[in-house]
């Protein structure tokens, strides 16, 4: 007997859940690339990837995760010796921190542990002390899906404007795209990056570089950008293999075509409201259960709605994750990066998927099966986190 078997519920953040519509759009045989018009369709996609990006600015698209799309956005604009500014709040921004120096970029890196979003005011006084305008680009992670802090994009383009400070600003959007709000144009950001398989609910394999003119100019005054990244052609494109430097994805383009028919019948405020609620229900959960569990990020206001870390102290992350994978048919994401000196591997720490694909009944039985696990392994919690969780999508 095993209480597993049904429908699992995926609470990983990224790949999230692939929608039935995305996976029947894909399943069909392969199109005649030459005569369908799946050109003119990739350009609507476009359109509707700018409505939920909330930006008049250009996008290409490319076959890549989000390590390709950070490698696209980078390619575009800057050249090897060049300086940028990691203001990093976790895993991802380090992370791309590496991807940066690969290109031989010089990185400085302004660590903000795990449990903080980006201080303005430390980033300030770093770009203050550059009057030689050395640094070319700030990478700023939006949503950094390992600590689940959310870091606020605009105070970071004020601080720039403030200082007359021409660094590009670049946002990395891969989990938060579709979940968190997030408004390029409003909030100044010059590029924005985002993949295909978290807030957009189609599988990994598309990554998507947002820019606007001013790191178009910056392209252009490149002298080379290897073929592929160059996004000149993909956003100018007169054959379909342009927009994707060869031949195009076509089953992924089916699946974003469905995901991008859903955000848009559900709309992206909606979709914000619908990620701000559910997000709130688990940390209602979470802090009713109490010590040893906890929310890795303790301010409300910068916690992501898309996923939440929660420390319960090793090994029983780990336990608690193998035992309502095993027993109760839902998969959550692993503790990512050194979470302390006392544990390197994070073990004791876990997290909660929820973006996409989600609402309050998926949401509240991921927490039932973890209520569940809780009594199970005899971790000590006050019971009840479900109810808790109730309150809050009763409220709406
Ligand atoms: C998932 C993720 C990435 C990496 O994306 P891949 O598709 O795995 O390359 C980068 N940054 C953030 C914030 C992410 O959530």
């Amino acid at each position: 007997m095993s209480l597993a078997n049904g429908r699992r519920h995926m609470a990983l953040p990224g790949p999230s859940i692939m929608p039935d519509r995305v996976l029947q759009a894909m399943h069909q045989g392969a199109p005649d690339i030459y005569t369908t018009d799946l050109r003119d369709q990739v350009a609507e996609m476009v359109l509707d990837l700018k409505y939920i990006a909330r930006t008049e600015a250009h996008v290409a698209i490319y076959i890549s995760n989000g390590h390709g799309a950070w490698e696209a956005a980078m390619a575009n604009t800057l050249s090897a010796g060049d300086k940028v500014l990691v203001p990093a709040t976790g895993h991802f921004g380090l992370e791309w921190a590496q991807v940066a120096r690969g290109q031989g970029l010089e990185v400085q890196l302004l660590d903000h542990g795990r449990q903080s979003p980006m201080d303005p005011e430390r980033i300030r006084d770093v770009l203050k002390t550059d009057a030689a305008h050395e640094i070319k680009a700030v990478l700023a992670v939006h949503v950094d899906t390992a600590s689940s802090v959310r870091s606020d994009i605009a105070a970071l383009r004020r601080v720039l404007d403030d200082l007359g400070h021409p660094a590009l600003l670049m946002v990395d959007c891969i989990a938060s795209l579709g979940a968190d709000e997030f408004q390029m144009d409003a909030w100044g950001a010059d590029i924005m990056v985002a993949g295909s398989q978290k807030g957009l609910m189609v599988p990994p394999g598309l990554g998507f570089v947002f820019f606007n003119d001013r790191a178009h100019a910056l392209r252009q005054s490149k002298e080379c950008v290897p073929f592929y990244w160059d996004w000149t052609a993909r956003i100018a494109p007169e054959a379909l293999w342009q927009y994707f430097g060869g031949t195009a994805p076509t089953h992924h383009l089916f699946g974003l075509r469905a995901a991008l028919d859903m955000i848009r019948e559900e709309g992206i405020e909606n979709i914000w409201a619908r990620h701000k609620t559910l997000a709130q229900s688990v940390w209602a959960a979470v802090e009713h259960w109490g010590a040893p569990m906890a929310l890795n990020i303790a301010d409300p206001a910068v916690r992501s709605h898309a996923v939440t870390a929660v420390s319960i102290g090793a090994p029983d992350g780990d336990r608690l994750r193998d035992w309502v994978r095993d027993e109760a048919g839902v998969t959550l994401g692993f503790g990512l990066g050194a979470w302390s000196d006392a544990d390197p591997t994070a073990s004791g720490a876990f997290r909660f998927g929820h973006m996409g694909h989600i609402n309050a009944h998926s949401t509240l039985g991921m927490l039932g099966a973890v209520e569940a696990g809780l009594v199970a392994l005899g971790i000590p919690h006050v019971s009840g986190g479900v109810s808790a969780a109730a309150q809050v999508i009763a409220k709406g």
